[in-house]
């Protein structure tokens, strides 16, 4: 009888992750982890990069140094410093050109790379910046239903997470998120 309910908690904790967005600016949302919207130097940008730099302080600069960069697609992980977090997981999304350079797959790839990270550093609090769709041109009403559905996919049946939240930047962003997730 007891192995029975305890079968029945596993499994409805396994139904009990959230997936959260809200509008603001990511820099001020505490979390396990905070992803950033990197460049493949992982020497800051503009954008949600600038903002996650200018927030944590010189000493995540000083870490990312050590790291030698990034491909697109892939995932590092720092400490937070300054950041309401433990850690940052800086990830290049792609460059939007034409659609024909594996944008969609790339994209993808950088929220399971993130997603795998965060796990195996036992966060269960993630939040993400709408990865490409600013300075990096991807159409946002393809990006948000991609990430969405990555994250879906990556965490179904699994207790592995409480909550991945979408912190976005403007209306128009959150309307596109919210969107996907109705979907
Ligand atoms: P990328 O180069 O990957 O396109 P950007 O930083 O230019 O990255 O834009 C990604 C998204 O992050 C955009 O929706 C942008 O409005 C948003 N953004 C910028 N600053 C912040 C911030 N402080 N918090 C959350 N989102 C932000």
């Amino acid at each position: 009888y007891s192995d029975a309910l305890r079968l029945i908690c596993a499994l409805e904790r396994k139904c009990n992750m959230e997936i959260k967005i809200t509008l603001g600016d990511i820099t001020k949302v505490p979390a396990d982890a905070i992803v950033n919207a990197a460049n493949p130097t992982l020497l800051g940008g503009g954008g949600v990069d600038g903002a996650i730099h200018a927030a944590a302080g010189p000493e995540l600069l000083a870490e990312c140094r050590t790291l030698g960069g990034c491909d697109t697609g892939d995932a590092k992980i720092t400490k937070a410093y300054r950041l309401p977090a433990q850690y940052v997981i800086h990830t290049p999304g792609p460059v939007w050109r034409d659609g024909d350079d594996c944008e969609e797959e790339l994209l993808a790839d950088c929220y399971k790379s993130c997603l795998k990270l965060a796990a195996e550093h036992g966060c269960r609090h993630v939040t993400f910046p709408s990865i490409s769709t600013g300075l990096f041109r991807f159409p946002l009403s393809k990006a948000a239903p991609i990430a969405v559905r990555t994250i879906k996919e990556f965490c179904k049946n699994k207790d592995i997470f409480d909550c991945i939240e979408f912190v976005c930047f403007d209306e128009k962003t959150k309307k596109a998120y919210e969107t996907a997730l109705e979907d």
